[in-house]
C-alpha cells in the first residue's frame, strides 16, 4: 500500500493513540528568571547528544513555563522516582507556582534554579537554543551539572496513567 503524502483526517486521533503506547519517564522541568519561577510536569524530554552533553525539552507555547524559558538562562530536568506521582500531579494542573512547590522536597541552587532533592537525577542545563515548531518550542540545553541519587527506578507514564 502507498504511503499517503497528505495526513489522513483521522491521523491525529491514531497518532495520539500510538503515543499512549509509549511509556515515558516523567520529569519536572524547572526554570526561573529575575523575578519568577515555575515548574511543569513533562515527558517530551530527551537527551540530544553526548558531545556536548545536551538535552531537548518540548514546551507548549501557551504555558507559563514557556514564558519563563524564553528569558531564563537555564533550566533543570528533575527525573522523577516511582513514588513521585503526587509531585507530578501537583506540577501538571492549574495550581500557582508557589502552590506547586509545596509538594515535594525542593531546594534552590546558587543560580536560583529549584531542584527536587530526592529526584533520581537533576540535570542542570544552560539554554543554548530555542526552535519553534507548531504549538511547541524545542528548548536545547547543554548540561552543566548533574546530581544523581541511588538506583534508577523511574516514574513512568503510559496510556494516560502512571505505571
Ligand atoms: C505526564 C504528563 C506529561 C506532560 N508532558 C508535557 C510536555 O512534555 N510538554 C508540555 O508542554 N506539557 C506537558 N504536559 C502538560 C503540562 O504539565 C501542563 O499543561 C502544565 O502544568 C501546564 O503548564 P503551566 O504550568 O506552564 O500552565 P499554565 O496553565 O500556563 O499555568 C499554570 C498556573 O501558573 C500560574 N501562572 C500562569 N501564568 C502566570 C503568570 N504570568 N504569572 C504568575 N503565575 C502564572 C497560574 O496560577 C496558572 O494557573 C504533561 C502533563 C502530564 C500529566
Amino acid at each position: 500500500m502507498e504511503t499517503p503524502s497528505i495526513p489522513q483526517p483521522e491521523v491525529g486521533a491514531s497518532f495520539r493513540a500510538a503515543m499512549r503506547r509509549i511509556a515515558s519517564t516523567v520529569t519536572i522541568v524547572t526554570a526561573s528568571d529575575e523575578s519568577r519561577r515555575h515548574g511543569m510536569t513533562m515527558t517530551a524530554v530527551s537527551s540530544l547528544s553526548m558531545e556536548p552533553p545536551s538535552m531537548i525539552v518540548c514546551v507548549n507555547q501557551s504555558t507559563f513555563l514557556h514564558d519563563i524559558l524564553q528569558s531564563a538562562r537555564g533550566f533543570c530536568v528533575n527525573v522523577l522516582r516511582h513514588d513521585h506521582a503526587a509531585v507530578s500531579t501537583a506540577f501538571s494542573g492549574k495550581a500557582t507556582p508557589e502552590e506547586r512547590f509545596l509538594t515535594g522536597d525542593w531546594e534552590r541552587n546558587a543560580h536560583g534554579i529549584d531542584f527536587l532533592s530526592d529526584a533520581q537525577a537533576n540535570i542542570f542545563c544552560r539554554k543554548v537554543a530555542a526552535v519553534p515548531f507548531g504549538t511547541h518550542t524545542i528548548f536545547i540545553g547543554t548540561a552543566v551539572h548533574v546530581r544523581l541519587n541511588e538506583a534508577a527506578s523511574p516514574l513512568l507514564y503510559r496510556n494516560a496513567a502512571y505505571c
